[in-house]
């Protein structure tokens, strides 16, 4: 193989002259020189071969095993695959594995009945340097390279399937918009504070405040009946971010007469002592929390349940007299999984044990692939009760000009 060939080079195709020689069968080798010898004649005599002067190549049969190779790469600058015809794609195999699957870094070459028209697939699958057809016009062939501008699989190359590249813009686009919410609301709601509850999604509207610098009022309600992991995010956060959460107690008094009256498991008794159990310890400290402020922040997302799925991004909360933002209000739960993890967003460890929502501890399990994301949420209730006082809908939307 004297003769001329293509490497690639990243996006850079040129042509040079190969200084190999392939060996097609066991026999005598030249003492000195750049030689290709069959995988079998490398596996068993390898110190003969490296003490050789000159570099060693293989080359593999595409029903050749690239796996007896993955313990024997020391010593070797290259690996050739046998393409017999074009249409055996055997070896496009052959590349991804040694690729993929055994780490080989060097150069990978086809050589055999090589075409121009299988030069871009071969360079997906992780060949870098060609040998083309006897007879094939090498300077024509470099315009293969170039067929496709768009790929749809993964491939050895790194290139970005199109499907994935314009699922991350549009994640990049609810990202920004997101982001440009809380500063217009930082903005023209100095008072304005984020309703955390702990959950993934306040945890990612609080690193977009602290990304941001945003001075934003944080607080949570500490009902009493929390899981132990959703308090311990609140020194998660401080060591994260510097930001102290405030937490919101419910009237200790007010507590104390209901499981008096009631019980301390009241709530799977009926709506009606749920509802009362969610005012004393939520709603009332909640208003409480809100009382002199212009707009709150919540983390609720529209395809949480079918009673949040005409949720805005902005609402008026009629029931306070204030303006209500829902800056996650389109995104999807895998947005905000992606976006906790690009950046390194602490996350409720329930999350990860079943609980995509996560509320007071006797009222909150873990959900069973398939079940609706809030499904754990009071499961002994209608779907189309589980609101616990808090966030009360319209479907009137006031006039977001300024973050679109
Ligand atoms: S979620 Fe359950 S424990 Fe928590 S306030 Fe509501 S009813 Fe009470």
């Amino acid at each position: 193989m004297n003769g001329r060939i293509i490497r690639l080079a990243g996006k850079d195709a040129r042509i040079e002259t190969s200084g190999w020689t392939i060996q097609t069968e066991a026999g005598a080798l030249p003492p000195d020189g750049d030689i290709i010898v069959p995988m079998s004649v490398w596996l068993q005599n390898v110190d003969a071969l490296t003490a050789r002067n000159g570099r060693i190549g293989v080359w593999l049969a595409p029903a050749e095993d690239p796996g007896a190779l993955k313990d024997a790469f020391a010593g070797l600058s290259l690996i050739a695959i046998q393409f017999p015809k074009f249409t055996d794609g055997r070896g496009y195999s052959i590349a991804a594995l040694l690729r993929r699957r055994y780490g080989w870094t060097g150069e990978i070459r086809a050589i055999g009945d090589v075409l121009r028209d299988q030069l871009f697939y071969m360079a997906r699958a992780g060949f870098d340097s060609f040998a083309l057809a006897e007879g094939r016009d090498i300077e024509a062939a470099m315009d293969g390279f170039k067929d496709f501008s768009v790929v749809y699989q993964d491939s050895s190359d790194g290139k970005a399937p199109a499907l994935r590249t314009r699922a991350q813009a549009v994640r990049d686009a609810k990202i920004i918009r997101a982001a440009k919410l809380l500063a217009h609301i930082a903005e023209q709601h100095p008072s304005a504070a984020l309703a955390s509850s702990l959950s993934a999604e306040d945890m990612v509207l609080t690193d977009l405040i602290a990304r941001n610098a945003l001075p934003i009022h944080i607080f949570t309600l500490q009902t009493g009946r929390l899981h132990e992991e959703t308090l311990g995010m609140i020194g998660k956060t401080k060591a994260r971010y510097g930001i102290d959460i405030e937490p919101i107690q419910p009237v200790a008094a007010a507590v104390e007469a209901h499981v008096s009256a009631h019980g301390d498991y009241a709530f799977y008794d009926s709506l009606e002592l749920r509802k009362a159990c969610c005012g004393i310890r939520k709603v009332e400290p909640l208003n409480r929390a809100l009382k002199g402020r212009t707009a709150w922040i919540t983390g609720q997302r529209r395809d949480q349940s079918v009673t949040r799925t005409t949720l805005h991004e902005e609402e008026h909360d009629a029931d306070r007299g204030i303006a209500k933002f829902n800056p996650l209000a389109d995104w999807t739960w895998d947005d905000v999984l992606a976006y906790a993890a690009a950046h390194d967003v602490p996350l409720n460890p329930l999350h990860a044990r079943g609980y995509p929502s996560i509320g007071c501890e006797p009222c909150t399990r873990a959900i069973r692939p398939g079940e609706d994301p809030r499904a754990g949420r009071w499961w002994w209730e209608q779907s189309d009760s589980k609101e616990c006082g808090l966030h009360t809908h319209t479907d009137e939307q006031p006039s977001l000009e300024s973050v679109s």
